[in-house]
């Protein structure tokens, strides 16, 4: 078998918050690998460490300790600009919020990213278009996200998390917010996108939704276990 690139590699990450001169540890020595074209799920219970985690994956925060190889190059050799370039190309984030600007319509919340990336602006309309349309939401491009269902919304985040091609899609209890019928929706919808090639993380405490991810890592009190 052919080995696969590792993406991902963290080796004895920590993660200290310290408020009023009282030091919590909440990830404590995590390490683990993943490869491109991973399926995984990160699961836990609340107040586990999933969001600390995925925060760290996502270089949205640093580690207080440990080593963080992303596409093997180490993300505290990264500068600001680096790391904003890296969130914008390389990784896609689904949050259980949705986080849509309220005053955007759909297609100009999935044009956003690329219009930081400097694609076109043709081009920008157009790629946005074919991703709302590959998911089903044709008739929503002009609405704003309170027009929307949540399971409509959570495509449209979708739509924007791809829109700069990235290697990876980081999600956050993608279906937390989802009726059922529409959380099985979005699970298809990120089942496809890893066999068209993305590595997808989903972070969840739903044991339902991990169980549907090819490999799972199981955090407690900022543990592996
Ligand atoms: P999960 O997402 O698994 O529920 P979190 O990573 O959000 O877990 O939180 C893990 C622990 O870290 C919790 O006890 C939480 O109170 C604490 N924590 C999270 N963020 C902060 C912060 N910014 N400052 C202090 N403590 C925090
Ligand atoms: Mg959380």
């Amino acid at each position: 078998m052919k080995s696969k690139k590792e993406i991902i590699k963290l080796s004895k990450i920590t993660k200290d918050y310290v408020t009023d001169d009282i030091v919590t540890s909440v990830l404590k020595g995590v390490s683990f690998t993943i490869y491109e074209q991973d399926f995984i799920s990160i699961t836990g219970r609340s107040g586990s460490g999933k969001s600390t985690l995925m925060n760290i994956l996502g270089l949205l925060d640093v580690p207080t300790s440990g080593e963080y190889l992303f596409n093997g190059l180490n993300v505290k050799k990264m500068t600001e600009n680096d790391l904003a370039y890296t969130r914008n190309r390389d990784i896609g984030f689904v949050f259980q919020s949705f986080n849509l600007l309220p005053r955007a319509t759909s297609l100009e919340n999935v044009i956003l990213p690329a219009t930081y990336a400097g694609i076109g602006a043709k081009e920008r309309e157009e790629k946005a278009m074919a991703y709302l349309s590959s998911l089903e939401l044709e008739n929503e491009m002009y609405k704003r996200p309170n027009k929307l269902s949540g399971g409509q919304q959570q495509r449209v985040a979708i739509a924007r998390a791809l829109m700069n091609d990235p290697k990876i899609i980081l999600a956050d209890e993608p279906t937390g917010n989802l009726d059922s019928k529409s959380g099985a929706v979005v699970m298809d919808i990120l089942k496809n996108l890893n066999k068209k090639g993305k590595t997808v993380i989903i972070i969840t405490h739903e044991e339902d939704i991990a169980k549907q991810t090819k490999r799972t890592i199981k955090l407690a009190d900022g543990e592996l276990i």
